[in-house]
């Protein structure tokens, strides 16, 4: 099928360019060039309609390929556990659900729900992802519209949690309630998510039979956003005023934070505000920045990982305005022939800031002011007990990997569900998959704290800080991009790191780990200090030069690292630094600065150290059966040899 190419030029005139007007075929996009094929499948589901809702009634285990397609945009992925394939059987399907949640917020009563349908269609586990959102896994297609619309019924929603739109939009998690530009980005969060949530009818007429659900008001600027404004939206024209037939050329994400705190990683969305407020702490506007995102192909030279510029800054009253402005600029010029270069950051790439804002602002109708000066960012995680501002507490709490379960001693999954029960709380997730558990009573803290501790959840101070600043994606055996293990490999790997950093005099050293099963980035690894990007099986490739605070882009060091091999990959690196970084210097500085070369020049002569008492004894030590069991537990739960995870425990212990 050949479309009239959604890159067109619009025909706008001096006088009238706020308004958007009909592409216009100019010769240079009359080519034979075929576009995405699932360009087709947007333009024939009747607005996300179908083939959804008719594949859904048949009793079949899984979805067509079309239906797969648009199920996304219905915040569902179809997926099979990879691990459970039998050759000659049908694929084990199950369906991943994720919940679109603008800042990470979940009501108690969501939460209590998500916990319940979790056990009720799904595999029991609740999974905090890398974008403040809860997703379930195992689902299967007979129940999926019971589960949906479960979640909608407890003021939850999935739409627009997955698919070519405007993906759950982040903003900082902590639930701050004195600090006003951190109230500000909180609603701006879930403004901007109103704005560019899909309106097709469809939604609620596939899992709810066409009954509204109820839902919290959108605030009145959004709504007259939609409908129009200095830039305007196909409001009179099509069911989707911000999207139009074809949604966008590929997932789209954005970010509101304030300045200085960058747990949104900031420079990897496609859109992000920062909060710009006076000297009595009033919104004055936005810095904007644009271009991010990480999702590369290996062996694909033209994919790349790309940080987002600064644009510009625009006053509150226009930031939707601009927003649109930017978001039918990527529609409009977006590439829709190949899926591989369809995000923002190529087009920005391809054309080069100042024609993507000369675009932009032409839309836009105004020139963008300049970016204003900001605080250096910080990476911020808010683990642990901090005062709200309003006499209330908050408390992050730390999830290994975003996954929420009851697994022998770790019980955070119970932990959670009787702590939001009985003190009906809510929750943020956080960015690193943690959550917040927010409007604590303080005289309800030390009940809550002995909850925590009685399901084995680590406290801040006791988390591994290599753990603690760590993300990892879901990997194997659920996601079918997947070419390696993520998830549940790296408790083992970051084990390792810190033995072998222990081994080297870098006792308390830590950075920023990231790791990803295939080279898409979910969990962002090309900004960490030490990425793992998922080669091939059991193989990753290893990014280095990234930053504490997440501002700059790592880069590939290490084309292919066998797991096997990590250690002799990582310890010339780790001695160089050692003996080279500046006071302070942090792993990821030390890398950028020291130059790959050197580093590489540096392994190449390097003499590998023998620990102190390595050639490890087999000494006897007794201990009691319930010891034994817990230590063959952790060991199994963290992937790692007995005498590892005894070595790590009474490490921990012993310094
Ligand atoms: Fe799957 Fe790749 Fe994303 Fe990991 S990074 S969840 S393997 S798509």
């Amino acid at each position: 099928m050949i479309l009239n190419s959604p890159r067109t030029q619009y025909s706008i005139s001096p006088t009238d360019f706020p308004m958007v007007q009909t592409p216009v075929q100019t010769p240079v996009q009359l080519t034979e060039k075929k576009v995405s094929k699932l360009e087709g499948i947007k333009e024939r589901s009747q607005f996300l309609r179908e083939p959804v809702a008719t594949e859904l009634k048949e009793d079949t285990t899984h979805f067509t390929e079309a239906g797969v397609q648009i199920l996304k945009f219905h915040g569902s992925y179809q997926q099979y556990n990879r691990d459970d394939v039998v050759r000659g059987q049908e694929k084990p399907y199950s369906m991943m659900l994720r919940l679109r949640n603008p800042g990470g917020y979940i009501p108690p009563e969501l939460y209590l729900t998500l916990d319940d349908i979790s056990n009720k269609y799904g595999n029991g586990t609740i999974r905090a992802t890398t974008r403040q959102a809860f997703q379930l896994h195992g689902i299967l297609k007979k129940n999926l519209k019971a589960t949906l619309a479960d979640i909608i019924n407890s003021m939850g929603s999935t739409l627009g949690a997955c698919g070519d739109l405007s993906r759950n939009v982040m903003a900082p998690p902590a639930p701050y309630k004195n600090k006003p530009e951190y109230v500000i980005a909180r609603k701006y969060a879930t403004n901007i998510a109103d704005l560019l949530t899909p309106q097709t009818p469809a939604y609620y007429e596939v899992w709810l039979d066409g009954e509204k659900a109820i839902t919290t008001e959108e605030d009145p600027s959004v709504v007259a956003a939609r409908k129009g404004g200095r830039v305007s939206t196909d409001f009179e024209t099509s069911i989707e005023p911000i999207y139009n037939t074809y949604y966008l050329p590929r997932k789209f994400k954005c970010a509101v934070t304030v300045p200085g705190d960058n747990s949104v990683d900031a420079y990897t969305q496609d859109i992000t505000f920062v909060v710009i407020t006076d000297d009595n702490n009033e919104l004055q506007g936005f810095n904007v920045m644009a271009g991010g995102g990480m999702g590369r192909t290996h062996n694909k030279s033209e994919t790349f990982a790309r940080v987002a510029d600064h644009i510009g800054y625009v006053d509150k009253d226009d930031v939707y305005d601009l927003a649109k402005a930017i978001v039918f600029t990527q529609r409009d010029y977006g590439e829709r022939y190949n899926r591989r270069l369809a995000r923002m950051k190529y087009l920005v790439h391809e054309w080069g800031l100042p024609k993507f804002i000369a675009e932009v602002e032409k839309r836009f109708g105004k020139k963008l002011e300049p970016y204003k000066a900001l605080p250096a960012w910080k990476f911020e995680d808010y683990l642990g007990w901090h005062e709200q501002g309003d006499g209330k507490l908050f408390v992050g709490v730390h999830v290994r990997n975003g996954r929420v379960h009851n697994q022998g001693k770790l019980r955070n999954k119970a932990a959670l569900k009787e702590i939001v029960e009985t003190f009906k709380i809510s929750m943020r997730v956080t960015p690193n998959q943690s959550v917040i558990l927010c409007d604590i009573n303080p005289e309800d803290k030390a009940a809550i704290q002995a909850i925590l501790d009685r399901d084995g959840i680590t406290p801040d101070s006791k988390v591994d800080s290599l753990e603690r600043y760590a993300m990892a994606c879901p990997a194997l055996p659920t996601c079918g991009l997947a070419v390696t293990e993520s998830e549940r490999i790296i408790p083992s790997m970051l084990l390792r790191i810190r033995k072998l950093l222990n081994k080297l005099g870098l006792k308390n050293e830590t950075f920023v780990t990231r790791m990803t099963g295939c080279p898409n980035g979910c969990a962002r690894p090309y900004m960490a200090e030490l990425g793992f990007v998922g080669q091939a099986p059991k193989s990753y490739q290893l990014w280095l030069g990234g930053c504490p605070n997440q501002t700059r882009l790592a880069r590939p060091y290490m084309e292919k690292l066998h797991e096997d091999n990590l250690e002799k990959a990582l310890e010339p690196l780790f001695a160089c630094f050692k003996q080279n970084r500046n006071e302070g210097e942090s792993f990821g500085d030390f890398c950028d600065r020291y130059t790959f070369e050197t580093l590489r020049t540096f392994s190449e002569t390097y003499e590998p150290v023998k620990a102190v008492g390595s050639g490890r004894r087999r000494n006897r030590v007794g201990m009691t059966d319930d010891l034994f069991t817990k230590l063959k537990a952790k060991a199994a739960a963290d992937g790692v040899s007995m005498a590892d995870a005894l070595e790590s425990v009474i490490g921990d212990r012993l310094g």
